[in-house]
């Protein structure tokens, strides 16, 4: 079976003190063995979070190099991560996609190169609200990860999990109905049977992000194909319930 999985994205947010009180929180909570945490602060506070947060909690960054060293002002690479028991990353975000420009091919690069260093990848896709509207949803996400499969081939999957994440959903309080998420999330588990293996399809954690809350997690954990989360502005809350969502 796939464990459940739920990740935290702190986007540009956070202090010293505001992680140190997330990790407090998260890490005396009672989490659910059968769930896997994964926070990711802004860079600056990766090795913050590592010395604060429980041993079971993994860590992740929020966006990675394709190269191990080098001469890339600003960039961190896959192996200085490793060097810092930092052992995910998140890949793909739209914010990155959109405002930062990375296309389908960086983001494919940037996860083979975090695979081979051994960092696991939440790998995001998603569609725009134009897209959904054209019609596209389904095309333009498993675009988005053929470039990756091209890229990792199909043993590369095993240390990735998949985020899809409607735009129109992102920090927008409007939330994907169960209906929604399940249709594409099922949609892109048919696109891996058919174009990586039926193995990886079925053993391939497909999380959902846009406005997860407290309130909402419950329902979209019922969904079949939903095997988690990335959460945005909820992951903040230091009492966060969403990562808890099994004991909920
Ligand atoms: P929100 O939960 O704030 O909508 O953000 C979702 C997201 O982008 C997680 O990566």
């Amino acid at each position: 079976g796939r464990k459940f999985f739920v990740g935290g994205n702190f986007k540009m947010n956070g202090t010293i003190k505001t992680i140190k009180d997330i990790a407090h929180n998260l890490s005396t909570a009672k989490l659910d063995p059968n769930t896997e945490v994964v926070v990711a602060p802004p860079s600056l506070y990766l090795l913050l979070a590592r010395e604060h947060f429980a041993p079971s909690i993994e860590v992740a960054a929020q966006n990675v190099f394709d190269k191990p060293s080098g001469a890339f002002t600003g960039e961190i690479s896959p192996q200085q991560l490793k060097d810092c028991n930092i052992n995910w990353v998140v890949l793909g975000h739209s914010e990155r996609r959109t405002i930062l420009r990375e296309d389908d091919d960086f983001v494919a690069c940037k996860t083979k190169a975090a695979l081979d260093a051994g960092v696991s990848v939440i790998l995001c896709c998603g569609e725009s609200l134009e897209e959904r509207e054209k019609g596209v949803t389904v095309d333009v996400v498993t675009r988005q990860l053929a470039a990756v499969n091209k890229s990792i081939g199909k043993d590369g999957w095993k240390n990735v999990v998949i985020a899809y994440e409607p735009i129109w959903a992102i920090g927008t309080g409007k939330v994907a109905t169960t209906e929604q998420a399940q249709e594409v999330h099922a949609a892109i588990r048919k696109w891996l049977a058919d174009s990586v293996s039926p193995e990886v399809a079925e053993e391939t954690r497909i999380i959902y992000g846009g406005s997860v809350t407290e309130k909402n997690c419950a329902e979209l954990a019922k969904q079949p194909d939903v095997d988690g989360f990335l959460v945005g502005g909820a992951s903040l809350k230091p009492a966060c319930k969403c990562y808890l969502i099994l004991l909920i």
